[in-house]
């Protein structure tokens, strides 16, 4: 199987898309606007690859193809227009996705994504000529090990898009689940009830952090109980989902005071070091 197939942003999310885009042998086009970033996407792609055959899950033959697809950028102006995908995953900021999409429209691709996981993909589509071929396609970390992929049709969305992102899913062995533009679209809305709702308990003295999360885990089989999974994504990152749920429907998901707190304390969970529980060197104490 062949064709182009574009991610624009090179960072955690872009590096996993291209990872998986590659290995369903699309030619990747991988555009990041920083040098050292970019450099550093493509050894960490070559690394995972070798990993993979380490492991017996890969030959080195299917190895080395999957390296050789993948083609750093240093901006969309050099990618050559009518690519069937283009996947934008820059940070989750609206003036600079716009400015990204619009450009990228600008290389005619077939379909127009965006990883965003949390902007209405109407204000993403404003200001594009095509709104048609566009729609949210939300990956979830690490791409390569999450099977989710949520399609986020927008008002403007053609049905034809929607019907090539689901088969676009398909071929990256992706599982999809479609789901109409409402803020926090289907996962952050749910999953973020179920943090918010944990970190009110942990402010009644229901019980210990790590007890909330265990009887989810024991009890509901989840694979990771809420109040680490939202150390895991960061405490300031949850904040503002909740600040955005909160302005679309109301105090249901108003941020809990403790979470307020814990944020202006800088305990921003995993990546500081300090959450819910205490990370050394990445590992949870
Ligand atoms: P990141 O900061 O790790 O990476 C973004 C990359 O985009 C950076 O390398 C940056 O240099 C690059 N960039 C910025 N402007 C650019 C431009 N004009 N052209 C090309 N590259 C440019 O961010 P991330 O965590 O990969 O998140 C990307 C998107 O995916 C965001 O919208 C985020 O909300 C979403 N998302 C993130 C996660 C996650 O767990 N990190 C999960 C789902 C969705």
């Amino acid at each position: 199987m062949s064709g182009r197939f574009v991610v624009v942003g090179a960072g955690t999310m872009g590096l996993g898309i291209a990872y998986v885009a590659a290995g369903a042998g699309y030619a990747v086009e991988l555009v990041e606007v920083d040098p050292d970033r970019g450099a550093d996407a493509v050894r960490r792609l070559g690394e995972l690859w070798d990993r993979a055959v380490q492991r017996g899950k890969l030959t080195a033959e299917a190895a080395t193809a999957n390296r050789v697809r993948v083609t750093l950028r240093a901006g969309l102006a050099e990618v050559a227009e009518g690519p069937d995908v283009i996947v934008e995953a820059v940070p989750e900021r609206l003036d600079l996705k716009r400015a990204v999409l619009r450009q990228a429209e600008g290389r005619r691709p077939a379909l127009l994504g965006s990883n965003t996981s949390s902007i209405p993909i109407a204000e993403l589509a404003d200001g594009l000529d095509r709104p048609a071929d566009f729609l949210g396609l939300h990956f979830f970390n690490p791409v390569w090990a999450m099977a989710l992929l949520e399609v986020v049709v927008g008002a403007a969305t053609a049905p034809q898009t929607t019907e090539a992102a689901v088969a676009l899913a398909a071929r990256l062995g992706k599982d999809p689940v479609v789901v109409r533009d409402m803020p926090g679209f289907a996962t952050s809305r749910l999953g973020v009830t179920l943090g918010l709702e944990a970190i009110r308990m942990v402010a009644d003295g229901v019980a210990a952090p790590a007890d909330i999360d265990k009887a989810m885990v024991l009890g509901y089989r989840h694979p990771v109980g809420p109040l680490e999974l939202t150390d895991l994504v960061g405490l300031d990152v949850r904040l503002d989902i909740a600040r955005t749920l909160q302005a679309a429907y109301g105090d249901r998901f108003a941020p809990p005071p403790l979470l307020v707190e814990m944020v202006a304390a800088g305990r921003l969970g995993k990546k500081s070091g300090q959450g819910f529980y205490t990370w050394e060197g990445g590992v949870k104490q």
